[in-house]
Order: C-alpha cells, then structure tokens, then sequence
C-alpha cells in the first residue's frame, strides 16, 4: 500500500457509486426516461433541504438561475447586484435575460456579498439581489433579506456550491424568493448534469413548470412561451441517490476541514461567520504571497490544487466596456483572485492524505 501513499490526490472527485449505477439502469430499463415519476419523487425529497420550499427541477444551475429571471420577468434596463467574485454562470444568468449584472464587493471573511455594499448599489433601476453562498458558506442573508423587503427587490440566491448549508438553522435556498442549487459532478451532490429551483411562492413555482416545458402543464395546450430545461428521469433517480448520502459526506468535509484547520498554520484558513453552518464545497486558503508558486510547489507534491477564480468575472471578455473593466470598485474581490487557493476536502480522503495536505501546504508556504 505505500504506492497509494504517495498518489497525488485530485482537487476534487465526482463520487458515482454502486446505487447511483443500479438507479440510472433501472429507469433506463424501465423506458420511461424522460420528466417523470423520478423528477416529481427527487423534487418531493428535495424539499426536506430547504425547509418544504416547492423545488422545480431542471437541467442545470445555469438554466435554474436564468429560468428563475425569466419568470419573475426581468429583462432589459433591469439592474440585478451580483458578486463579481463568482463563477460567470452567476452573471451569465443575468445577462441570458437581457437584465444588466451590478458588480458588488465581498466581505473578505465568507467570500460572500458585502451587505453594506449591497446597500450602496441599489438604485431605481435595481429589481433583485443575487447573493452567492460561495464555496458552501452561506451569505450574510438576515442583512441582505433586511435590504430586499426595505426596498421590495427579489432575492435569488445562488446556492450552487451550498447544498444544506445554513444561517442561523435556516437552510441556504429558503430565505430568498427563489433559491437555486445545481448538481454538476464536482459539486456536493450531483446528477450528472442538473439543477433545482426552490420558493415559497407556489404561483412562481407554477410559472417555473410552465416555463421549463415550452410554457405547458397539459400537452399541446401551450399557455406561455417557454423553453426546454427539463431534467430526466435517469438525472433524477441519480440525484435521488446522491440525495441519501449528502449528509454523510457533508459531515466528512466539515472533519475534513477541522482537521485541515489545526494542521495548516502557515496560510489563512477559511474562517466561519457566526450562526453559519459551512459545508466546504471548496475549502479555500488565502496566501497573500506569492499564491501561484506554492500551488506549483503542491503539485510537485502531488497534491491536487485549483484557484476558483482567477479572474473576477467583471474582469471576463464578456464583461468588459470597451475592452476594458467597468466602472467598479472591489478592492476585495481583486485582492481574493489573487490570494485564493483551493485545497481538496472531497469525502473520501484519508487522514494520511489530509496530513499530507497539510504538511505539504505548511513547508510550501514557509520555503
Ligand atoms: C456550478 C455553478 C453554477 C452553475 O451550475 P451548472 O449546473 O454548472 O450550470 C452557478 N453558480 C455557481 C456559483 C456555481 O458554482
């Protein structure tokens, strides 16, 4: 075994075991593939994580996120605040509809929207916020809900990397006026490809339905203009399975992370907000020296690393006025691109791995 010892360890490592297998054969075998039974049960079972908010299940986080704009109406002119420290599907939303992405700093603690900058942007054209609980780490959502209800905005959080995460006991995905989860392979539950819509508004739900299936409930009696962002039977007996084993696997990134917190000591490990229950979808260091060669020094190694994101996304092509960056101000956010490095806490490292994690980071950082 002294080979295995010394594999280099992945960043991350989608799990497809045994009873996700014997799930997607099953409904394969079934022939009943297609939005069914499996979608409406892993919907059922999804509520139980969000506090029995209505969830409406689709074909990715991306298209929950952006059907969820489409159905609360956004469009052009409209100003949405988002983190430009995030994953560009956050903003790609937002754009997909036409709406317009006001970049917001984070706090430099949860690497989440800074709620007192979120105050400064709002203006007459702002319709929603849409806090992203970054890395598994929930944002400041009593501060951000406190700033929507004063100035009636829709809050959508992006909750793709925060399955079962929490503030204050209340779970990511039920504080805003929709939440959105997705279930790519690296993130903490997956159905290969997929994503889930959740609300307490049960006639935004049913517009959400509508909206997924070209804007049908009864077949060829089309009501509205809709797409298709279906989820199928086979994602969803996935997702099912998936779905059993989050809390388990939840638990063993958040030992994962205790024990990486008492073993690193020469970067800064990530810290926790009061009240806020981490489920270390990234568990993220911050090393303000010199961040690319200690991750080279790691892959030396053989321990995997990833910095998610280099490039703030008002930084992106896409994004840029002019060939340049807009007018914002996220001093924050640049500082994060910089420091940030990704460690792996998938669920099924070893102690001898995690040590190695460890060692490997502390002698790098101190060379
Ligand atoms: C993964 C991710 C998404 C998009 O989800 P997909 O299922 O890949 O479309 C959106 N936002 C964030 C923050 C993500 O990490």
């Amino acid at each position: 075994m002294s080979g295995l010892e010394n594999e280099a360890i992945p960043p991350a490592r989608p799990i497809i075991g045994e009873a996700e297998i014997e799930a997607a054969v099953r409904v394969l075998r079934s022939g009943m593939v297609v939005q069914g039974p499996e979608v409406a049960a892993f919907e059922q079972e999804f509520g139980e994580l969000v506090a029995g908010r209505h969830c409406v299940a689709v074909n990715s986080g991306t298209s929950a996120l952006q059907l969820t704009l489409m159905a609360l109406g956004f469009g052009p002119g409209d100003e949405i605040i988002v983190p430009s420290f995030s994953f560009a599907a956050s903003a790609n939303a937002i754009r997909l509809v036409g709406a317009v992405p006001v970049f917001v700093d984070i706090e430099p603690a949860s690497f989440c929207l800074a709620p007192g900058a979120v105050a400064a942007a709002i203006t007459p054209k702002t319709v929603g916020i849409m806090p992203v609980h970054l890395y598994g780490h929930p944002a400041a959502m009593d501060q951000i809900m406190a700033l929507a209800d004063q100035h009636s905005l829709a809050v959508i959080e992006d909750a793709a990397q925060a399955h079962g995460a929490a503030l204050g006991g209340a779970p990511v995905g039920a504080f805003g006026t929709a939440g959105c989860f997705s279930f790519y392979p690296t993130k903490n539950m997956h159905s290969l490809e997929g994503g889930m819509i959740t609300t307490a508004d049960a006639g935004l739900a049913r517009t959400l339905r509508l909206l997924r299936n070209q804007g049908m409930e009864q077949r060829y009696a089309n009501e509205i203009v809709g797409a298709n962002m279906r989820m199928t039977d086979v994602a969803a007996a996935i997702g099912r399975e998936q779905l059993k084993q989050l809390p388990g696997w939840t638990k063993q990134r958040q030992a994962n992370a205790a024990f990486l917190d008492g073993a690193i000591t020469a970067v800064t490990t990530p810290s926790v907000a009061g009240g806020a229950e981490h489920v270390y979808h990234q568990y993220t260091v911050r090393v303000p020296q010199d961040r690319d060669g200690l991750q080279a020094f790691l892959r030396e190694r053989g321990v995997g690393s990833a910095v998610y994101y280099p490039t703030p996304i008002h930084r992106l092509l896409p994004y840029l006025v002019d060939g340049q960056p807009g007018p914002w101000d996220l001093p924050e956010t640049e500082k994060a691109a910089r420091e940030v490095l990704s460690l792996p806490i998938f669920p099924s490292l070893t102690e001898g791995q995690l040590r190695r994690i460890a060692d490997a980071v502390n002698e790098g950082a101190t060379r």
